[in-house]
């Protein structure tokens, strides 16, 4: 019988070789393979879709080339991405009605990979990039280290505007991962975006502006050591 994986998991697989070229691929799969757990007829690993579209895929953990699968499952769920129908990592399961985890009972306790399904409807097929932090932050070693407020965003086409406002005229754009100076952070408009939110915006004198803090590659929604605007 022939068969193929989702588009949709094609493009995660996609992003996460780009963002992780080093990574083990050991834990990887996609279609149920009878000498392995996925075989079994529920699972989503066999091409019962379409039919002839396997609607899951496993990617290894590998920390030490930055594929942390806590992570990325944490952030799969914050993303309420309506592809997603289910995760498994680390003995925990979470389900596209609550993303909430739950245990997980099955044979295989998915900490060597973490398991994702999408829906099986064609949603699946849908294959715009996913949106994670993750996939987007700034290689390993170019981070900044908060000191004296220095600090490295992540993401493209980040805009630097004259306020904390969205509609606040935009008077910088970052193109890509770069290295600012926040001198001070306020509160301002509620920015949505990347699977997060965050009312907080850091204030850099060199762009004459403010960048969201969302964008400030730093896992702290207010940042440590910087003051009040
Ligand atoms: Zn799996």
């Amino acid at each position: 019988m022939s068969w193929r994986v989702a588009n949709s998991l094609e493009t995660l697989r996609r992003q996460i070789d780009a963002r992780f070229p080093a990574r083990s691929v050991a834990a990887d799969g996609s279609i149920g393979d009878a000498a392995h757990e996925k075989r079994g007829r529920d699972s989503d690993h066999n091409p019962w879709y379409g039919p002839g579209i396997v609607t899951a895929r496993d990617f290894t953990h590998d920390p030490a080339h930055g594929l942390d699968i806590q992570q990325m499952a944490d952030q799969l769920l914050d993303s309420r991405d309506p592809r997603i129908k289910y995760v498994i990592a680390n003995r925990r399961i979470a389900v596209n009605t609550s993303w909430q985890w739950g245990p997980y009972e099955g044979a295989n306790p998915h900490e060597a990979h973490f398991h994702l399904s999408v829906v099986a409807d064609p949603r699946c097929d849908e294959s715009q990039n996913w949106s994670l932090p993750i996939l987007d932050e700034a290689p390993d070693g170019g981070g900044g280290d908060g000191s004296a407020g220095n600090f490295v965003t992540w993401g493209t086409g980040v805009n630097v505007r004259a306020q904390p406002r969205l509609d606040a005229p935009v008077v910088a754009v970052l193109s890509g991962p770069t290295r600012v100076t926040v001198s001070c952070q306020t509160r301002g408009d509620m920015v949505n975006t990347a699977g997060r939110s965050n009312d907080a915006w850091a204030f850099v004198p060199d762009l004459g502006g403010y960048v969201t803090n969302i964008f400030i590659d730093h896992p702290d929604a207010w940042l440590p050591g910087i003051g009040e605007c």
